[in-house]
């Protein structure tokens, strides 16, 4: 009996943490789709297209191969063979990143990958990013939306990005937020029969407790 979950939302909600303990704790596979956009971004980069060229963007959107390792314990990303995992953090890749996955051709192909990952992944698998509930799985077992209020947030972020400065990081988030909200292919939304958890008075071991309890019940 294989479980697929799906959890999405906005960055700085804990996400990613949540996703890859609720994983390791059940047994499960993890997928991190946001790290695909940032893969498919980097490369973008790093092949001198225009991150703000759709129509290059579109054109090239079939050509970098793209692999994750879905080991909750030790996730990777691969892009032609390099590995991606350090690169796709960068500043420069998470300023482009909305524009790049807006484009349709970028969400079909990654959106193609992220099914047959969930499809061969024995047991089952957690699927984190901003459009698996709607888009890419509409028949998980279980649909999670992550909030947190922007403040929480853009705390948590500039934590992780060791003390980044906390207004200049929640300018950011917003900014990403709204684009990954208003474009017209699979935007970041809540799913009709999601649970939604608002974690901002919550601690991460309060969310994963939330979310494996869902899982089992
Ligand atoms: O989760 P993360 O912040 O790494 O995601 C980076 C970006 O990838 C998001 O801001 C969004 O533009 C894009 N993304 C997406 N659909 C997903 C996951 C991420 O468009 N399922």
């Amino acid at each position: 009996e294989s479980v697929i979950v799906a959890i999405d939302g906005p960055s700085g909600t804990g996400k990613s943490s949540t996703s890859k303990a609720v994983a390791a704790k059940l047994g499960l596979s993890y997928l991190d789709t946001g790290a695909q956009y940032r893969a498919i971004t980097w490369w973008m980069l790093s092949n001198g297209v225009d991150p703000d060229d759709a129509d290059a963007v579109a054109s090239a959107a079939g050509k970098p191969a793209i692999v994750s390792g879905t080991d909750p314990s030790r996730p990777t990303i691969t892009v032609d063979g390099l590995d991606a995992a350090g690169p796709i953090r960068t500043p420069e890749v998470t300023a482009k990143v909305s524009a790049v996955s807006a484009v349709p051709e970028v969400r079909t192909r990654i959106t193609d990958l992220q099914r047959s990952i969930a499809a061969g992944a024995p047991g089952g698998i957690v699927v984190e990013g901003r459009d698996i509930g709607t888009t890419v799985l509409p028949d998980a077992d279980l649909k999670i939306f992550l909030t947190a209020s922007p403040e929480a947030r853009a705390a948590r972020r500039s934590g992780e990005l060791k003390g980044a400065d906390v207004a200049a990081t929640r300018e950011l988030l917003v900014r990403r937020d709204a684009a990954d909200s208003s474009r017209k292919t699979s935007p970041l939304a809540k799913a009709a029969d999601a649970v939604e958890v608002d974690t901002t008075e919550l601690t991460l071991d309060q969310v994963i407790e939330c979310v494996v309890t869902l899982v089992e019940e």
